[in-house]
């Protein structure tokens, strides 16, 4: 038996006192409860992350409707449709094949929406993510310049999952050093690309000493995931 030790406001509340107020706090609510959410809306929060798209729908259909509903997990193209009624964000595009969708089904509702390209950083091995490589690729093409729905704002990344903070700092610098280039070569003149989201957790402090203007975080708030509630 855990005992509560504070509720979910009061992590909040310590959380936003640690956070410049540039600083989006995306509150994580992956696998957690409509009520647990409705707690943190109801202490002022208005940003929540979610990483599958049902999930996504079947939330925002139930909570209040001023919640901009951020995805941040991997996002597949059969499942864009689902979210583009409710999204806010889509943080982690990872392809031209996944930027072309997002905008079709944006144009499909008469909307635009604002994405993230997701670069690929950390030392683990996953299939997510743009290789800086494949990342400057999808930019020199322009083409994506012609996608009118959907707006690139800026970019997101995850750490290595590690204890080595020196090596967190040096991932994330390399997240700001490829946002401050693209924006001079790809965005010169347009400061709408301006978002940095990286940090979470566990690593937020180093995230927002190394240029992060939006951190995702879950369990500070709202505790551990339990992953059979869905
Ligand atoms: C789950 C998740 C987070 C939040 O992780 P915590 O360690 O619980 O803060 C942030 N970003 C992404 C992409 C996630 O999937």
């Amino acid at each position: 038996m855990t005992v509560k030790q504070n509720s979910i406001a009061d992590r909040l509340q310590t959380l936003r006192s640690a956070l410049p107020e540039s600083t989006t706090l995306v509150a994580v609510s992956k696998y957690h409860s409509i009520e647990e959410i409705q707690e943190a809306y109801d202490a002022g929060q208005r940003h929540f992350g979610e990483n599958h798209a049902q999930e996504l729908a079947r939330k925002a259909q139930a909570l209040p409707a001023d919640i901009k509903w951020h995805f941040i997990g991997h996002l597949q193209t059969n499942k864009v449709k689902l979210i583009m009624p409710y999204v806010h964000l889509i943080h982690a595009v990872d392809s031209w094949h996944l930027l072309q969708e997002v905008n079709k089904q944006a144009a499909r509702l008469d909307r635009t929406v604002d994405v993230l390209l997701q670069l690929h950083v950390a030392e683990e091995e996953t299939k997510f993510g743009l290789s800086p490589t494949a990342f400057t690729e999808l930019l020199t093409n322009e083409a994506w310049r012609e996608l009118t729905s959907v707006h690139i704002r800026g970019v997101m990344a995850m750490a290595t999952h590690t204890d080595n903070e020196t090596q967190i700092a040096r991932e994330f610098d390399e997240v700001r050093r490829i946002f401050d280039e693209t924006h001079a070569t790809f965005f010169k003149g347009n400061d709408t690309f301006c978002l940095r989201s990286y940090g979470m957790s566990d690593d937020y402090s180093i995230a927002l000493q190394h240029g992060s203007n939006i951190v995702r975080i879950g369990t500070a708030i709202f505790g551990p995931r339990d992953y059979k509630n869905k």
